[in-house]
């Protein structure tokens, strides 16, 4: 097993590297530095990449950096920008892709940190139906842009790992132990996707190991909130759910369709959680290069998850199972003994209070389209 360890990470401190936390053109007042979680200040005006910015955590991320006072913050996405789920005023938003190494090192030329978001993903029923896309696109992303970060001499690199990097034979059960971060070894993670997330988790570690640049790998464990998929089959279970109640209860249907048998168990992590999570991870030394969960460590099963969403929307609906449709593993929670001891911090929003604006955003999205409105999906 080859993780970055915190010994790796003093040794390159006693090389007499350190981060190029002031990396940024123009002066700036020592009072109007950004202060992180941890000891460092960051100049507002370094550049900041943010690959994947028209999807949903990368939006949301963007408009984090900028509610925090970054001014140079640059978002890049495949997808057309009146497309992305949301856009932040006073960010350069480029459409890449970046599957073109060249457009990758266009993108991060000058760039301090870079955070990459961008991936070929969605929910089960995608990502079932579609590994040979999860793998080649995705990888083509990841090499491309963790390689033209650390040329064009980034400080500090976020990677965008799963929990489907973890071993699959340990989330048979309903009532599994949260997954800790040694779990992934030995290998067996999710066919497609979670290989090619664990085979980037390396090339990070390895990029800092060798070649010295900075970097920060999350494994999240499933994210919603408002402003994401909801719709077009690489939505996740709870934004589809949610779609589900809220089109019975506006008369358009007269039950919901549940994959699986419902008493598969999983945590879900609300996005504004998710982001803080993020910051905090990209400005920890002790975990440089070090993947760690963040995700909840409130588990539940997805029939639990339906009779939240059933309280907020305020319908009973009927239920209806099928068993043939992609279901994932039986139990999946998140280990947060980690992220307690290294960032001082896990996530908060339970799921009941984080379900609340995200009905209510896919109920107005939901209705935009009924009545021939733009909607994002
Ligand atoms: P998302 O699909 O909303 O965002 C990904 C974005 O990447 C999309 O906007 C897509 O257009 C863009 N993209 C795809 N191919 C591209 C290309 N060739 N060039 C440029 N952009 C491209 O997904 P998300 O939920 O925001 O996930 C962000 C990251 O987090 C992904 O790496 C994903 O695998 C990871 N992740 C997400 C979750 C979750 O629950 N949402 C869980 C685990 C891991």
């Amino acid at each position: 097993m080859s993780y970055a360890t915190r010994e790796d990470v003093e040794r390159k401190l006693k090389s007499g590297w350190e981060p190029e936390y002031f990396n940024a053109p123009g002066h700036v007042d020592e009072k109007d530095l950004i202060q992180t979680p941890y000891k460092e200040k960051l100049n507002p005006n370094i550049k900041i990449v943010v690959a994947g910015g028209g999807g949903f955590i990368g939006g949301a991320m963007v408009r984090y950096l900028k509610d925090k006072g970054f001014q140079n913050i640059v978002a890049a996405d495949i997808k057309p920008v009146y497309d992305w789920y949301q856009t932040t005023e006073g960010v350069a938003n480029l459409c890449l892709d970046l599957r073109d190494y060249k457009n990758c090192m266009d993108l991060v030329q000058g760039a301090v940190e870079v955070y990459n978001f961008a991936a070929d993903m969605g929910g089960m029923g995608f990502i079932e139906t579609h590994r040979v896309d999860c793998l080649i696109n995705s990888s083509k992303i990841n090499d491309n842009m963790v390689e033209a970060s650390w040329r064009a001499g980034a400080t500090r690199y976020f990677f965008s790992s799963s929990a489907c990097a973890y071993n699959t034979t340990l989330q048979q059960k309903h009532d599994v132990p949260g997954l800790k971060e040694s779990d992934a070894y030995p290998a067996d993670a999710e066919r497609g996707y979670g290989w090619e997330k664990l085979i980037a988790e390396q090339k990070c570690q390895e990029m800092f190991i060798e070649k010295g640049m900075e970097t920060h790998i999350a494994r999240f464990h499933n994210v919603y909130g408002p402003y994401g998929t909801w719709d077009g089959g690489r939505e996740k279970a709870p934004a589809a759910l949610a779609r589900k109640v809220i089109a019975v209860k506006e008369g358009d249907e007269d039950f919901i369709l549940i994959w699986g048998d419902g008493k598969q168990r999983r945590s879900f992590m609300y996005i504004d959680d998710c982001t803080e999570g993020i910051f905090r991870l990209m400005h920890n030394l002790n975990t440089t290069a070090t993947p760690l969960n963040i995700g909840s460590e409130e588990m539940i099963s997805v029939n639990e998850l339906i009779d939240i969403i059933e309280d907020i929307v305020g319908i009973k609906v009927e239920r209806r199972y099928d068993i043939s449709k992609p279901k994932g593993v039986v139990g999946r929670n998140s280990d947060n003994t980690m992220i307690r001891k290294y960032l001082d911090w896990e996530p908060r929003t339970s799921f009941a209070e984080g379900m609340k604006p995200t009905c209510e955003w896919i109920k107005e999205q939901y209705r935009n389209r009924k009545t021939g409105k733009r909607t994002v999906s």
